[in-house]
């Protein structure tokens, strides 16, 4: 089968490179058959955006000549700190069973609550130099195996979870921590209004905090790497190794 991948970007002012504020990305891997669907999707997405009305819109449809590999479904943790001082506290501790320290987590904390410019991807931040690697990494070409995606609804629709956003943080992060030389990741949203975020790892799995930023503020992603060196490999993954999330999803209820 033939697999395309899809990716959008919209801002306000004019393009990103051009000073643009950034409204709303989003990216996917599909069939032929389902292209269609989702323009019209991503096309309402990024006209529906609590972040404002875009100017410039740009989607790129591109035919994937590698092969698709597969990655499997990080299991889903559901934790409910009750505020946000709670859920950066939960945080903290479960960045920490992966040897992030606690300096690390709150400069993390810091960049997605003060970003120094306006932002579209996430910063890579190196463990070894504690150092800002590279800004704005957007991780593309990844999309969903069917039979996951509909299992993983059941579960979700069980769970009383059903949202897209959640689908969609789960896969950009079962193919992030996949990758060699990624350790964690951190996530809160970039809409105002949605408080929940998110860490994830390949041992952590993908714990979903709610209350994690106050009410009104933006959002961001760290990816942290283990070594400075191993850059070029980790952006390697993330922008051009297609991947489908398959695999049997899990979903757990934490005290
Ligand atoms: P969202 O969850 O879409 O509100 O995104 C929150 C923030 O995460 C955005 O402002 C970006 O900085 C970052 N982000 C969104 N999508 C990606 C992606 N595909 N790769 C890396 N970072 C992303």
């Amino acid at each position: 089968m033939d697999w395309y991948s899809i990716r959008l970007r919209a801002a306000a002012g004019g393009p990103h490179e051009k000073g643009g504020r950034h409204i709303s990305g989003a990216e996917d891997l599909v069939p032929e058959t389902e292209i269609e669907d989702r323009l019209f999707y991503f096309w309402q997405k990024a006209s529906n955006h609590e972040k404002g009305k875009w100017d410039f819109l740009q989607i790129t449809v591109e035919k994937i000549d590698e092969r698709v590999q597969e990655v499997s479904l990080l299991p889903v943790k559901l934790f409910y700190p009750a505020t946000t001082v709670d859920a950066r506290k939960l945080a903290t501790e479960l960045l920490g069973r992966n040897g992030i320290t606690q300096r690390q987590i709150n400069s993390a904390f810091q960049l997605l609550e003060n970003p120094p410019q306006d932002i579209r991807g996430a910063w890579v931040v190196a463990l070894d130099s504690n150092r800002v690697v590279r800004e704005n990494v957007r991780a593309t070409k990844f999309g969903w195996n069917k039979t996951t995606y509909q299992q993983l609804q059941e579960m979700l629709t069980c769970a009383g979870l059903i949202n897209t956003r959640l689908s969609e943080a789960l896969a950009l992060a079962s193919k992030v921590n996949a990758c060699s030389g990624i350790v964690a990741e951190l996530c809160w949203s970039d809409n105002p209004e949605y408080t929940t975020g998110y860490v994830a790892s390949s041992r952590l799995g993908y714990c979903r905090l709610p209350n994690f930023k106050p009410i009104g503020k933006g959002g961001g992603r760290v990816f942290w790497i283990e070594k400075e060196e191993q850059i070029e490999s980790v952006l390697h993954w993330l922008r051009e190794v297609p991947c489908l999330i398959g695999g049997v999803p899990i979903l757990q209820k934490e005290e």
